[in-house]
């Protein structure tokens, strides 16, 4: 079976969450928590998105609230072991419920928190949150599924190690779709659609929309100050997530994002970046398939009138590989994953021009 290498979009398929199932059994001692300033800090829980608490005098500003309620739950207690001031603010960074299933925890512990999110992201999120009990319970339907018939969703056969994983992969997912059901989906109380500024007391908090990418709503947070900003997943480590998404625009937010004046970068998830190459390389691999795209099409004709099929073999990001992974072939399923993910949206990006 191929596994696909990103484990965000949990709300999406059964392959996909079929990975994010496997990484999530890992990923519960991979809770880390990073200092980056006085009062700011990181808390990742991979394979979930990366949570980020900035603490002013008088309030507490969160951004995303990660997926699983216990995840939400042990991250404000270690807020109330930072701070007595309350949360006042969640802002969501986008829609997928991996960045924001928490929100409702929340609420329940401090019942005046305003919900923050871009107005395109609130739309997704009263689409697609309520519905993620429901998704997680599908995934094991599916993975039993599979067992039972001894393929992949592309027809290919499992194998032994497959088998395993998806057997231990399904009493976890209908767990977690068992926490789910316990909590009412929480959407954002408030929308933006441009920026706006909130100072905490001492600790002045920027929210931007610097055009979409990963989304239609992606928010950035930015910290003048402390020079720091954090992304959502317009940037993420090791490998982006490409599953949608607007990648001509994407490229053009990223740089976008560069201007502003930061050293120390959150990613929607992995750890913390001390400088911009990763944003530059996301930049670049958006790009290229773009523009290798627009030739082939400028050399034959719109893609309104060819397949994915008639193109995909012109755009070539083989170049790309070694700068995402490094020296860790581990992560090479994944970066092909991306790439043809990447192809795909773009085609489907130029079919509806
Ligand atoms: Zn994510």
């Amino acid at each position: 079976m191929r596994i696909i290498g990103g484990s965000c979009r949990i709300w999406l398929t059964a392959l996909f969450v079929f990975l994010a199932a496997v990484l999530s059994q890992r990923a519960q001692a991979e809770r880390t928590v990073t200092k980056l300033a006085d009062g700011v800090y990181e808390i990742r829980h991979e394979p979930n998105g990366n949570t980020t608490v900035i603490i002013g005098d008088r309030q507490v500003f969160v951004v995303d609230t990660c997926f699983l309620p216990s995840a939400a739950r042990e991250d404000i207690a270690q807020i109330r072991q930072w701070t007595d001031k309350p949360v006042s603010f969640v802002l969501n960074t986008h829609f997928h419920n991996d960045h924001n299933f928490g929100n409702r925890i929340y609420m329940d512990a401090f019942p005046a928190v305003t919900v923050i999110a871009h107005v395109e992201t609130k739309k997704e999120m009263d689409l697609f949150g309520p519905g993620s009990a429901r998704r997680e319970e599908q995934s094991a339907i599916d993975y039993q599924k599979m067992l039972d018939s001894g393929k992949a969703p592309d027809g290919s056969a499992l194998t032994d190690d497959d088998r395993a994983q998806l057997k231990k992969a399904i009493p976890r997912v209908l767990a977690r779709s068992e926490e789910l059901k316990a909590v009412t989906f929480q959407s954002a109380t408030l929308t933006f659609d441009h920026d706006f500024m909130i100072d905490l007391g001492h600790r002045e908090v920027q929210v931007k929309f610097l055009g979409r990418g990963n989304t239609g709503g992606d928010a950035v947070v930015y910290l003048p100050r402390e020079q720091i900003v954090i992304t959502g997943d317009l940037v993420v480590a090791p490998i982006p997530y490409i599953y949608d998404g607007y990648p001509t625009e994407w490229a053009q937010t990223l740089q976008n994002l560069a201007q502003l004046d930061a050293d120390t970068i959150v990613p929607g998830h992995g750890p913390v970046m001390h400088d911009k190459a990763q944003m530059y390389l996301i930049r670049d691999f958006l790009q290229s398939a773009v523009e290798q795209m627009n030739v082939k099409l400028g050399q034959t004709s719109p893609a309104m009138f060819q397949t994915l099929d008639d193109v995909k073999g012109s755009v070539d990001l083989t170049a790309f590989r070694a700068r995402f992974i490094g020296d860790d072939k581990d992560l090479g399923d994944a970066f092909d994953e991306a790439s043809a993910h990447l192809v795909k949206v773009v085609f489907e990006e130029a079919s509806l021009r």
